[in-house]
């Protein structure tokens, strides 16, 4: 293998860079040269794409977002999209395919693969939704951006005395939420795999009040609806002033944390040394702080698992 090339593609997640880099490093020591592909796959298609030097990925590590840009696109969801991208990637001489991103991404990094061009996946996404991992990079930055969002709400929360509706991202994972209310303290957290009780969330609001809590923390996954919405719903049962913040897109951004930095530049490595492998439609993941590979056909066969007993504990330590 002498050249490959790397990608970020979907939603952007801090550490992003700290996985490039550790891909263009890893790769130079074993003198393979590395082409940077800029707005994931709509780039790809279009053949935007430079090499990427040992000093071009210098003072990134630290840096949220990702240098090569991320995208989405529709047009590389057909074959002829996909087509179109083997052939800009044969056309450049290139062996081998890094993609960093999400379940989405991975999806696209199947059908490269199917269509002959070996590729590997890196899990990127702050919602750490992806199967057979477990952690994606950017989530550990996500959940401390806001577990500080969280404390500096909970000042003025208590300061007024008021309940309060925090929603975070997740659509479909609720591990942010669930993270993030456990790390905090929330009263109540909504996630998307769990019954939502508007009668128990309710209880516990009440039952803190009776011990003299006169401020309340609720954590919402957007997946389980919209915090306006909620919080409507418990001003029309207690008759209490509530507060909402939604969070949005800050969530995203920040300088990664040491945590996504360790994985990134772990995760980054491991792929590069899985295509000097000749290992081709393999995910990079990490269980038990041992980094893995796993088919990515058998991972998106599966649906990521939130850890309920983590749940159930945030649940004991709220009352
Ligand atoms: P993420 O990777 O964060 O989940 P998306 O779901 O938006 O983000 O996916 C990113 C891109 O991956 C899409 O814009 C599309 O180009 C490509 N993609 C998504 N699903 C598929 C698919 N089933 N087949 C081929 N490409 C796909």
């Amino acid at each position: 293998m002498r050249k490959i090339a790397v990608l970020t593609s979907g939603g952007d997640a801090p550490g992003m860079n700290a996985a490039i880099r550790a891909a263009v490093r890893r790769a130079a020591f074993h003198e393979i040269q590395v082409y940077g592909v800029y707005h994931g796959y709509t780039g790809l298609m279009q053949g935007d794409m430079q090499e990427l030097s040992i000093g071009s990925v210098g003072d990134i590590i630290h840096r949220g977002g990702t240098m090569l840009y991320s995208a989405r696109s529709e047009e590389f969801k057909s074959e002829a999209g996909q087509l179109k991208a083997v052939e800009q990637l044969r056309k450049h001489g290139i062996e081998g395919l890094i993609v960093i991103g999400g379940d989405g991404s991975f999806r696209g990094a199947q059908q490269l693969t199917k269509k002959g061009f070996p590729t590997i996946g890196i899990p990127g996404t702050i919602d750490n939704d992806i199967p057979c991992t477990d952690f994606t990079i950017g989530f550990d930055t996500a959940l401390n951006t806001i577990v500080d969002a969280i404390d500096k709400i909970r000042d003025t929360a208590t300061s007024h005395e008021r309940t309060y509706i925090i929603e975070v991202m997740g659509r479909d994972a609720g591990d942010l939420a669930l993270w993030a209310g456990l790390a905090a303290g929330a009263e109540s957290i909504m996630i998307p795999e769990a019954d939502q009780d508007m009668d128990d969330i309710v209880e516990r609001l009440y039952s803190g009040y009776r011990r003299g809590k006169k401020h309340s923390i609720i954590i919402v996954a957007e997946g389980v609806g919209s915090a306006a919405h909620y919080a409507d719903e418990i001003k029309k049962r207690t008759g209490w002033e509530t507060r909402v913040t939604v969070l949005g897109h800050i969530q995203r951004g920040g300088s990664p944390t040491a945590f996504d930095r360790m994985l990134a530049s772990r995760m980054g490595a491991a792929a590069v040394d899985l295509l000097i492998e000749g290992k081709a439609d393999r995910m990079v993941g990490i269980q038990n702080n041992e980094i893995v590979d796993i088919d990515i056909d058998e991972a998106l066969a599966q649906k990521h698992q939130l850890n309920l007993s983590v749940y159930q504990l945030a649940r004991t330590l709220s009352i």
